[in-house]
């Protein structure tokens, strides 16, 4: 290059050679979803992003699923020496003291409880064991023999008092208490929910804007793929294969399912499975086999989803309608099915 040359050309040639090495040195965000599954609270949890680079999203994923292990360590009732297996192993009645963030969940639980009317219950963790549900496999499960039921039932209508209470002491701590047989604490249908809506924050934190979190039929999104809609396939509860609707999002939103093909075992042609009605201290009989709520936080859809499916379509529908901002898609045994005009979603096959 002679000197006249170099003289109108040098300038954009440094700028390219730094430009270049900076590209290098960064590494570009990938244009494309990255996602990594782990075993978490009993099932397999998933978490995606989209357009980050490889060193914030690996950095990411570890403080997510860590976040995530913090939740499970508290809230999980299977996992010994976490405070509610603390609490359900007490001599009954004993107050126990709760980290403030065991608190909160509890709270909301004690909440939808009195919402629904006992439709959710977060003390079925007896009944739960009675018919096989309390850990893993879904074929493990037993039908109870009759008399367990009956006295199970017995016991809680003698009980006119709900049987797990919070406390705030004078001190400031918050104390649980669980009366013993037949409450035992199951946060089972809220503490997923919860860990998910911390999982995103963590998300956030992370520097990552773009990213979807499934934890078994729970997830919570945010952003989009580089302006697509992230798309999700809600599962058809007859056909494993097929997906029933799929729904297609854009920004901040949580959506739970709950469904009696999640966990069930066959006998004589009928499916028990673990959503349980403490009316009969059954599994479910509503007529609902898939609820799907959405809403923003992860842990108001996880404890709704599980609440209007014992209640039944129409009363399901009524509590849907009446809440702000909470959207659904109910699906009954006979094939009637039923979305709310906000739900992010179009039917693709019937039940
Ligand atoms: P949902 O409908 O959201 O919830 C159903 C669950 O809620 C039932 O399984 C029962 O636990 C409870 N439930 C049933 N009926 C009612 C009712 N009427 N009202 C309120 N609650 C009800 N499973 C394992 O096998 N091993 C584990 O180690 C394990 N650890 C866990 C740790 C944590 C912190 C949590 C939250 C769950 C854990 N689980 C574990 C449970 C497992 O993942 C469940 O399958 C899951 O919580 C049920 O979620 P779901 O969305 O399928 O159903
Ligand atoms: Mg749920």
């Amino acid at each position: 290059m002679n000197r006249a040359t170099f003289k109108k050309w040098g300038p954009f040639i440094l700028l390219l050679a730094f430009f270049s090495f900076w590209l290098v040195w960064k590494k570009p965000a990938h244009q494309e979803v990255h996602s990594t599954t782990h075993l978490a609270m009993g099932t397999l949890v998933t978490v995606s992003t989209w357009g980050v680079a490889t060193s914030v999203e690996e950095k990411a994923v570890v403080q997510i699923f860590a976040r995530i292990d913090q939740v499970e360590e508290l809230a999980s009732r299977q996992k010994t020496g976490t405070p509610v297996y603390q609490i359900n192993h007490v001599t009954p009645g004993t107050p126990v003291v709760v980290p403030e963030e065991l608190a909160t969940i509890l709270a909301a639980g004690l909440e939808m409880h009195t919402a629904s009317h006992g439709a959710f219950d977060p003390g079925l963790g007896f009944l739960s064991d009675l018919w096989g549900f309390g850990h893993g496999l879904p074929d493990v499960g037993k039908i109870p023999a009759a008399t367990e039921l009956t006295a199970w039932l017995h016991e809680r209508k003698k009980n006119t008092d709900y049987g797990i209470k919070l406390v705030q002491e004078p001190s400031g701590a918050m104390t649980v208490q669980v009366d013993g047989y037949p409450f035992t604490l199951d946060l089972g249908a809220i503490a997923k929910g919860y860990a998910l809506d911390k999982a995103m924050e963590t998300m956030k934190q992370s520097g990552v804007q773009n990213g979807l979190i499934i934890g078994g039929g729970d997830m919570i999104i945010t952003g989009s793929k580089g302006g697509q809609p992230w798309r999700i396939g809600i599962q058809h509860p007859r056909d494993h294969d097929k997906i029933m609707a799929s729904s297609e999002i854009k920004g901040d939103l949580a959506m739970a399912t709950s469904g009696d093909y999640e966990r069930f075992f066959m006998v004589d042609g009928e499916r028990e499975h673990h959503i349980l009605d403490p009316q009969t201290a059954k599994p479910s009989r509503s007529g609902l086999i898939s609820v799907s709520i959405q809403t923003q936080k992860a842990m108001t859809a996880d404890m709704l989803s599980t609440a209007v499916f014992v209640m039944g379509m129409e009363k399901g529908r009524k509590f849907i309608e009446k809440m702000a901002g909470v959207e659904g898609m109910l699906v009954t045994e006979n094939g009637e099915r039923w979305k709310s005009p906000g739900f992010q979603g179009q039917w693709l096959e019937g039940p």
